[in-house]
């Protein structure tokens, strides 16, 4: 099969670059394997000419060396037997000999000085012929090596006395003399055809054998390249979070398997990532965008998500007020989330109004991205009225009290907060138009963090109700004498770091009793709450007023300089006075006598300066009423002495 038609795997990315993978691989193997055989190839011919032709010039060395004697026996015989002179047919019958070119005998000088110059065609044919007739030393040499090769060799015949008769015996010369040399040319070329046949006959069994050896390489590794480029689309595919690729089992070995293996994985992978994925949206309450998706970035981010919202429920649950708990959340909303523009507005729980706790990261109480009028009126805010998301981005205007004030670019998504089934609280998100589709996928994350905030809240919130009832009368609305107890700690230090005076004012209704027996136990109630009104009414802010017990008041006027507090007790002491109190067939005024004393300049100890206070009322109620008396010493010595 080829390379084109092989299966591309699922999902895989584009053909070029699976091709292109798979040829990379391909063609390293044939190319790899054709520079193999090529070189040995190469090789092998390199040695196999080199060695023919070293046996080629052996064996042509040897073969004139043979002739070269015979030709010397011949002559040697031919002289014995007296037939020398008949030798030149002979000498011309040799070169017929086949691939003999030429040979040929030269005289000596020693022969010829004996025996004549002889032959013509014994004289002196070459300075070679001289140099061997010189030396003694025989002389081979290949010429012309590329069209017709020959080899030619001048070998010399040299005098020795072995054998009968031998050279001396006939030759008057010295044993070693040189008396001739033969010239022998052998035509080499049917050795060199021989060679050449031989080697292109190896090279083309070794070619063929190497080209099946590719061939068969190649089908080798075909499966292995393909199995590669399917794992890698398919790793490919996954990092992207699709683990839907699947790889084709192309042969039975190890690789195969490895294609198995793989599919078993991915899909284990699969199966498993999908479960995750699909328990953790459950629990965020958010399913991740389909289509272009990676549902393993998307399963981390979520589960990150859910360890960080744990993390921070464990935090606020150890906060210790409400306040923490939103500052909390502030934190949460600007550094994990990156945004700088926000509200968390808090929802009275029975009256109806909004108040800002954090606005822009900041502790606030005033509207940074809303009209005011939801302060006062709370339904204003559409999150809190609907208890629904308000996405501003997606639909514009759907609020008419946000107001971005000058900046017309921006919008907002308003989250509410349930809390024992109506909105507790409200989180404004406010960020330009363009930046909507990445705080579309941030909502989803700051849910779970609300989701998480809720129920601490709303303990919060419950504690804070309690704690508050039990601190307030229930009647008039002032706080009550165990408030008094657990503030006084707090007064008293305050009193001493910043060496101030406060006023102690004990006030009690004059014959109220009176009002009770006379107009009932429910018109006695008015009149305390309408004592208790004028009371809160005439202070200041800052000052505190206490339904300290039945119908008496403490009023506690704090940074009281130079009888401040005696002006303040007679502008009370007037203002009940004045107080007319509406009853169903009567309109009652009552008065109220005040007993003071100043903490700590009339006593050392708070509770010392209220028994003090106490004291000086019992004067003013023994006095005749409707008056006010501040304590003095005298008094205390005959509270004592009585
Ligand atoms: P005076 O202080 O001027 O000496 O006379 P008085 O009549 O105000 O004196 P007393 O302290 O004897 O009366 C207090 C009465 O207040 C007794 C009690 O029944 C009544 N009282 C205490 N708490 C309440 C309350 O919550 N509601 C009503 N209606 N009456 C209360
Ligand atoms: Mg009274
Ligand atoms: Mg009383």
């Amino acid at each position: 099969m080829d390379n084109n038609e092989a299966p591309r795997p699922n999902g895989a990315g584009d053909a070029h670059t699976w091709g292109s993978y798979t040829v990379q691989l391909n063609t390293k193997t044939t190319l790899f394997s054709a520079i193999m055989a090529t070189s040995m190839l190469v090789v092998l011919i390199a040695v196999s000419l080199f060695s023919f032709r070293q046996f080629s010039l052996i064996s042509a060395e040897a073969h004139t060396r043979t002739a070269a004697e015979i030709v010397r026996v011949h002559l040697t015989e031919s002289m014995v037997a007296g037939t020398i002179s008949r030798r030149e047919s002979f000498l011309n019958r040799l070169a017929d000999v086949q691939d003999l070119l030429s040979a040929r005998v030269v005289r000596g000088p020693e022969v010829a000085a004996q025996f004549g110059g002889g032959l013509k065609q014994e004289a002196l044919h070459d300075s070679i012929e001289q140099e061997v007739l010189q030396s003694g030393r025989p002389y081979f040499n290949l010429v012309d090596e590329t069209s017709e090769p020959t080899f030619r060799a001048t070998i010399p015949f040299i005098a020795e006395s072995r054998g009968d008769p031998n050279c001396v015996s006939c030759h008057t010369v010295p044993v070693g003399t040189v008396l001739g040399a033969v010239t022998l040319t052998m035509s080499m070329s049917h050795l060199k055809e021989t060679a050449l046949l031989t080697v292109a006959t190896m090279a083309l069994v070794i070619g063929i054998f190497s080209l099946i050896s590719v061939l068969f390489l190649r089908r080798l590794t075909r499966p292995l390249s393909r199995t590669a480029g399917e794992v890698r689309e398919a790793v490919a595919a996954a990092l992207e979070g699709n683990f839907d690729s699947r790889i084709e089992r192309h042969t039975n070995d190890e690789v195969g398997e490895i294609a198995d293996r793989f599919n078993q994985l991915t899909a284990h992978l699969r199966e498993g990532l999908g479960k995750i994925s699909h328990q953790v949206a459950q629990l965020i309450r958010w399913t991740p965008p389909s289509g272009h998706t990676n549902q393993l970035v998307h399963t981390i981010e979520m589960v990150g998500g859910l360890i960080e919202a744990a993390h921070f429920k464990q935090s606020i649950e150890e906060d210790e007020t409400k306040r923490e708990v939103y500052c909390r959340l502030a934190r949460v909303i600007r550094e994990e989330f990156n945004i700088e523009r926000f509200s968390l507005y808090e929802v009275a729980a029975s009256k109806n109004r909004i108040t800002p706790v954090v606005v822009d990261a900041e502790p606030q109480e005033n509207c940074r991205w809303c009209s005011p009028q939801i302060l006062v009126r709370a339904d204003a805010c559409r999150a809190k009225r609907t208890g629904h998301v308000i996405d501003g981005a997606e639909t514009p205007q759907i609020c008419n009290s946000f107001e971005p004030s000058g900046e017309e670019s921006l919008t907002h998504i308003c989250l509410p907060v349930l809390q024992s089934g109506s909105v507790g609280s409200v989180v404004q998100l406010v960020f330009p138009q363009t930046e909507r589709e990445q705080m579309a996928t941030l909502v989803p994350f700051i849910q779970i963090y609300l989701r998480e905030a809720a129920p601490v809240l709303e303990a919060k919130r419950l504690m804070d109700t309690l704690r508050e009832s039990t601190l307030r009368d229930p009647m008039t609305g002032l706080h009550n004498r165990r408030f008094l107890e657990e503030y006084v700690e707090t007064l008293v230090a305050s009193v001493h770091r910043r060496k101030s005076v406060v006023s102690i004012l004990m006030v009690d209704v004059d014959f109220f009793k009176k009002v009770n027996d006379t107009y009932g136990h429910d018109a006695g109630d008015s009149v305390l709450k309408a004592v208790a009104k004028t009371l809160r009414q005439t202070v200041r802010a800052s000052d505190m007023v206490i339904r300290y017990g039945g119908e008496e008041f403490m009023v506690i006027c704090l940074d009281a300089v130079e009888n401040a507090g005696d002006q303040v007790a007679e502008k009370l002491r007037t203002a009940v006075e004045q107080t007319k109190v509406q009853l169903p067939g009567a309109t009652l005024q009552k008065t109220v006598s005040v007993g003071i004393a100043d903490f700590p300049t009339d006593s050392e100890t708070f509770w010392q300066a209220v028994k003090f206070a106490d004291v000086a009322l019992y004067r003013a109620k023994e006095s005749g009423r409707n008056r006010v008396v501040h304590f003095a010493t005298e008094m205390w010595q005959d509270e004592q002495n009585y």
